[in-house]
């Protein structure tokens, strides 16, 4: 565990895992895949799973004996619900995160102190990454709680020397006034909360620009696309990183832009990356979109070999302009189970947000609502205006002709579109929800 500071002007916060070239991380992610095997065999789930496969942990003697392990899938970690796949006591354990499904038992990850250091490290190197330093002020507005975004970002920023404002989610003003009053250099927030919090600041007469010192944004935890990161970046007058993460790896830290801003670096030297075809669970070749898939490689309490995560990505390479070779990913376009199938073709919502951050005239919230009316599946986009030009017929209409057209090239069928003023369209606290499905469902 790497717990000293590097100096503020190294441009790594852990240089020797960070540069590491390809086959230095394939020898490095063997062995430790096979103590994580080895470690597993203390969990009754992965140890009745290898029994099923006639594996033993002996047989991984290549990384490419990784596919010979079945897959874990969310489900199984209901059905273990809640310590079946730990792999230690539950007193060698220090914390527990879980994430409330909508259907069925939650789910569990428990955690051991040595995970804690571990995932905090990883926060940490992310935001070293973008170059965060003790100096700065870090800001987190995720909830604190059950969900990751809190206590990891917290902990991370702390490990990296910064002062770390617990500021929580909602709020707004106080989250202003807090930027404001304490020097905020650096905020962490959902994409689509950033662009409330802008909202507000502009009713009260806050210019981020000229009346905060943010200079970095980290944004994630939900799908976004690139339009819409720019809207922030030029809105805030910052750079924002986009950050990946999800409760069973951890948390934040497992992939996150560096300054090149071109993809999510995976941590390598923590996990092993893969891209399935989600129907044939074959591996897809570089640059084809699939499932990813995902085995850890540094956790103590609850390792998870091949989890698949349903988050739809693709590889874009393997080296950087910036020194590290960490596999480089797409930004998520969705998870399989996000994706709607309308008369038969499949949208994705990020798909429609694309189009819509197009339009200077829209601002930045929308809502998608699948109805069946008289038999028939449609689409509706609710979006709301940048400013308010309702009085103005001809030009509302021409506007909304030309959306139209432009989802419609995009997603091949034409939704009714509804332009609604500014600040009417519920905002969630923490992630957006961005799909209504009202449709009758036919058994
Ligand atoms: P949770 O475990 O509740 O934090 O949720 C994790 C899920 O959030 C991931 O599996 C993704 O579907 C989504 N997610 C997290 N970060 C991002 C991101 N940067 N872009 C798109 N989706 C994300
Ligand atoms: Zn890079």
């Amino acid at each position: 565990m790497d717990k000293t500071l590097p100096s503020d002007a190294c441009r790594y916060f852990n240089e020797a895992m960070e540069t590491l070239d390809r086959p230095q991380i394939e020898a490095l992610q063997l062995e430790r895949l096979q103590a994580t095997v080895r470690r597993c065999m203390n969990s009754p789930f992965y140890k009745e799973r290898f029994e099923q496969a006639g594996l033993k942990p002996e047989d991984i003697r290549s990384l490419d004996d990784l596919r010979r392990i079945p897959f874990t899938t969310k489900k199984d970690l209901r059905d273990t619900y809640p310590f079946g796949i730990s792999c230690v006591p539950l007193r060698e354990c220090v914390r527990l995160h879980s994430s409330s499904g909508t259907t069925g038992n939650p789910t569990v990850i428990l955690h051991t102190q040595n995970d804690l250091d571990e995932w905090a490290n990883q926060v940490a190197r992310n935001l070293w990454m973008v170059g965060l330093r003790p100096d700065d002020v870090f800001q987190n507005s995720s909830g604190y709680g059950m969900f990751t975004g809190g206590l990891g970002f917290q902990y991370g920023a702390e490990r990296l020397g910064m002062l770390t404002i617990p500021a929580a989610a909602g709020n707004s003003l106080r989250q202003i006034k807090f930027m404001t009053d304490f020097g905020t250099t650096a905020l962490h927030a959902v994409p689509s909360y950033v662009t409330r919090l802008y909202e507000v600041m502009q009713s009260c007469g806050v210019d981020p620009r000229k009346d905060t010192k943010l200079r970095v944004l980290a944004i994630g935890a939900e799908p976004h696309s690139e339009e819409q990161r720019k809207r922030i970046e030029e809105m805030m007058g910052v750079k924002a990183y986009n950050s990946f993460g999800m409760s069973e790896m951890c948390g934040p830290g497992v992939g996150f832009e560096c300054p090149e801003q071109n993809g999510l670096h995976f941590w390598e030297d923590y996990y092993i990356v893969e891209i399935v075809d989600p129907e044939t669970l074959e591996p897809v070749p570089d640059g084809e979109v699939g499932e990813l898939v995902l085995t850890s490689l540094c956790r103590e309490a609850m390792p998870l070999l091949r989890y698949r995560t349903r988050d739809l990505t693709r590889v874009l390479g393997r080296t950087c302009p910036c020194g590290r070779n960490h596999v480089r990913l797409d930004r998520m376009r969705g998870r399989s189970d996000d994706m709607m199938v309308l008369r038969g073709v499949n949208i994705f919502p990020i798909q429609i947000e694309k189009i819509l951050m197009q339009f200077p005239e829209l601002a930045n919230n929308y809502l998608i609502t699948l109805t069946t009316d008289d038999d028939n599946d449609n689409m509706t986009v609710e979006v709301e205006l940048e400013e308010l030009f309702t009085d103005d017929y001809q030009r509302l209409q021409g506007l909304q002709k030309r959306i139209q057209r432009a989802l419609k090239d995009e997603i091949l069928l034409t939704p009714h579109v509804k332009l609604v003023p500014k600040g009417t369209l519920p905002v969630s606290e923490g992630k957006a929800v961005r799909v209504s499905d009202k449709r009758k469902v036919y058994q």
